[in-house]
């Protein structure tokens, strides 16, 4: 590559991006329960999703780059403010609605997918093979769930029915507590009990 002055700009930022991930450590220490857990920078998932992004011939600037970045160093699912805040910490010129035209055009392309929980922000997911989802109803933390049951779920009747509808693609949406939010109400349930 050539000595592209925005290559070097990317790579200083990476600096206060490790810095950002200590806080982002020391924040979840502190048992707060952010979106931003599980962010690592995973230099293999990052150049995963960036030859998908050659391969769907989208173009790369400096901004859709930070946004790649975001989404393939987090399996949290991110909502458009999640991945606004963390470009901003690099990038603090960046908009919220450049975000989200970056989004939505990844999203339209193929390169990720859109997660709708109803009643929920609109989430973004870099994996697009066929996968499954856990939201905790409390952190609004989303997990990934692959089972091969269910992977075979028949076309609903009232689709299959009437024959008009092409069912293309589907996935199954659970909700319930984390680990985390679980032991965190029993902790609390518990210290209630004593008073009682
Ligand atoms: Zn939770
Ligand atoms: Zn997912």
């Amino acid at each position: 590559m050539p000595r592209d002055p925005r290559a070097l700009r990317v790579r200083r930022s990476d600096v206060s991006w490790k810095k950002s991930q200590r806080a982002s450590s020391a924040r979840r220490n502190a048992g707060e329960c952010a979106v931003s857990h599980r962010h690592h920078r995973d230099e293999t998932r990052i150049a995963a999703l960036d030859a998908e992004r050659r391969r769907l011939g989208l173009a790369m600037t400096v901004q859709r780059r930070a946004v790649l970045e975001v989404l393939a160093s987090t399996d949290a699912h991110p909502t458009i403010d999640d991945v606004h805040a963390e470009v901003r910490r690099r990038f603090p010129e960046v908009s919220r609605s450049m975000v989200y035209r970056i989004l939505e055009s990844f999203a339209e392309a193929g390169l990720v997918r859109k997660v709708f929980h109803p009643g929920r922000a609109l989430r973004y997911d870099s994996r697009t093979d066929r996968h499954h989802h856990f939201t905790c109803t409390a952190c609004e933390r989303g997990i990934d769930i692959s089972d091969p049951r269910l992977d075979r779920l028949p076309v609903p009747e009232t689709l299959a029915r009437s024959g008009e509808f092409t069912v293309q693609d589907y996935s199954v949406q659970f909700f319930g507590l984390c680990p985390d939010c679980a032991a965190a109400r029993s902790e609390a349930a518990g210290e209630k009990r004593p008073g009682r």
